[in-house]
Order: C-alpha cells, then structure tokens, then sequence
C-alpha cells in the first residue's frame, strides 16, 4: 500500500541574542548569533525573512524542540505564535543575523520583545523565505515602503549596482526616524513624514505624483495593507505595470495583530485579484 508523503515542516533555528541597538526612537536593532545559526543560509534575496516564533504562555513544548512534533501532536491554539521580520543582515563568517523591529507599541509580541531584548535571550525561528532581489535587467528601480519595510529596502538598496537609477519613497513618523541608506546606485531617497495622518497615505500621493523615469522598472512595494492596495492598483491598473515587474504585498494590517493579518491575507489578495483583473480586461467592476 502507497504511504502517504510526510508533509515537511521546516527546521526551528535557535538564535541568541548577541546585542542591540536603538536605531531610532521606534526601530531597535537586534543582533542574533549562537551555535544554531551554523546551518542559517540566506543571501539569494534582500528581502529575506524569518518567521519568530513565540511559546503561547503555559505551554510546554517537547524537548528536542521540533516544529513537526508540535504541530503534529498540539492542537492549533498552542502552536507557537509566528512573527515574521526580515533578515537585514546576514554574515556567514561571523554567524550574525541582524533584524530592525519596528517598535509600535506595547501591543504584540515582536515589538515589546525587541524592545526589551536583552544579550543572552534566545529566539527561535522558521526560515529563511524571501522572494525578491533588485533585477540587473531593470533600467531603474522603485523602492515603496513604511518603516516595516524599511529593513528590506534597506538591504536592496546595497544590492543596486553603481550608477543604477532608484527612486526610493519611505514613510516614517518624523525626522527622528530617519536612517543613513548606504547604496552604490544612483538613488533619489524621499523620506515623508505622516506625522498625524493615516499610514500609507503620503506614500501613494508621492507615487501617483512621480515621474517615471525612462525604461524598464523593477517595484518592491511593502508595508501596511491599505495603503499596498492602493499602490497596486495605481501600478498595476493605472502604470499598466505588469505583475513579473512589482513585488507587493501586505506586511501588517492596522488593527489586526499578525495571526489576525495572516489568516484573511489569502482573501484579501484574492479580492484585489479580482478586482484588478477586471478593470485591466475593462469590466465594469461588480
Ligand atoms: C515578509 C515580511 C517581512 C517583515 N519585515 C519586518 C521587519 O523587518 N521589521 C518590522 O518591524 N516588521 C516587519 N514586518 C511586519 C511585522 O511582521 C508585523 O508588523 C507584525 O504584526 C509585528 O508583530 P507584533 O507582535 O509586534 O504585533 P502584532 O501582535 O502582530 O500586532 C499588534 C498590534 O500592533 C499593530 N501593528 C503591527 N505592526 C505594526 C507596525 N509596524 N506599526 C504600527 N502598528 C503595528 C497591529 O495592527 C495590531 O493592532 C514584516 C512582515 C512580513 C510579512
């Protein structure tokens, strides 16, 4: 009789916390190393991610942890809850994985951790995934984000060779959040300030306003899902950009935590879908 495939679940990494850093008033640094990072492989993509995970108060997991046995024998409930944050950094010489958490608060899980990491605390993880790099056949490059993404933007730009053009939008709260963008391409970097206004909303009036730039384009657009949604259609529908050429998505979604976002992203992506198909085949949108 044919046995049914085992469904693979990734490897949990361990990581320890190394060090940390204040970027700025809301971004933290935190540094991972450790023995368990000796078969962490990441470098193919700048937008790298892992998933944190985190133990549901009261339960104890089996030791040798291992995210198979967990999900096989727990119910759902008790599975640890996933963070997903992306690899800003990763030095296979010296074993260090840096993240930039953005701290939004005392809600959540990931924020409140980074905030108060401390060396020595471990953290286990799923990963990495990651899907995107700066295309070398791209005449210029879009770069679109809130601070969420700003550690990825982060890490494409120093993969844009020299003299590459990019047009680089980032919302942030203030100046204060501002940080130094290392890049070797030829990169305008506009930094808005959304101050008391919804998030997102500068950034879509700064893309609708840009002058594209001659020649072929390669859009990495990322952060809170309302505002992404907006873009894609203005890219999409409107720039007639086609999808090969954009990498975007939500990576948060105001009022819901991660496991809230994550659970109705499939939806929410299949609606856009939908819509979008229709206005480019020039449907009357139902
Ligand atoms: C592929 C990918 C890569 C990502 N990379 C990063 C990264 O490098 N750094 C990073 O900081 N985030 C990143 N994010 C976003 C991050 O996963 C979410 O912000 C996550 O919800 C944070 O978890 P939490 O436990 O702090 O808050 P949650 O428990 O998930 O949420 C608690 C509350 O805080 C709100 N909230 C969540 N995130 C934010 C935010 N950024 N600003 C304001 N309010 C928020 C939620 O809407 C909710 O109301 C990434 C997401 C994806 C999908």
């Amino acid at each position: 009789m044919a046995t049914e495939p085992a469904r693979r679940v990734p490897r949990a990494t361990t990581g320890v916390v190394l060090r940390t850093e204040q970027l700025t008033p809301h971004m933290i640094r935190v540094v991972l190393g450790g023995e368990g990072l000796a078969g962490f492989g990441a470098g193919e993509y700048t937008d790298h991610y892992v998933k944190l995970l985190f133990p549901v108060p009261g339960v104890t997991y089996p030791e040798p942890f291992d995210m198979g046995v967990i999900r096989a024998e727990l119910p759902r409930e008790e599975w640890p809850k996933t963070r997903t944050y992306t690899v800003r950094a990763w030095d296979p010489e010296a074993g260090e994985l840096t993240l930039d958490f953005v701290c939004h608060g005392e809600e959540g899980l990931a924020g409140p951790w980074a905030t108060r990491a401390r060396p020595g605390d471990v953290i286990r993880f799923l990963g990495p995934g990651g899907a995107y790099a700066p295309s070398p056949d791209a005449d210029w490059h879009l770069l679109v984000g809130d601070e969420s993404a700003l550690p990825a933007i982060g890490a494409a730009l120093e993969r844009i060779p020299a003299g590459v053009p990019a047009r680089v939008f980032v919302e942030v709260e203030g100046p204060e959040e501002e940080q130094k963008l290392p890049t070797a391409g030829d990169a305008e970097i506009v930094w808005l300030h959304r101050g008391g206004a919804p998030v997102g909303e500068a950034l879509v009036r700064a893309v609708r306003e840009l002058t594209f730039p001659e020649g072929t384009v390669h859009a990495f657009v990322h952060g809170e899902a309302s505002f992404v949604k907006e873009l894609r259609r203005h890219l999409r529908v409107e720039r007639d950009l086609p999808l090969e050429r954009l990498s975007i998505s939500g990576y948060w979604r105001r009022g819901r935590d991660e496991d809230g976002w994550q659970s109705s992203k499939r939806e929410w992506n299949r609606r856009i879908e939908e819509e979008e198909a229709q206005e480019l085949s020039g449907s009357p949108v139902g």
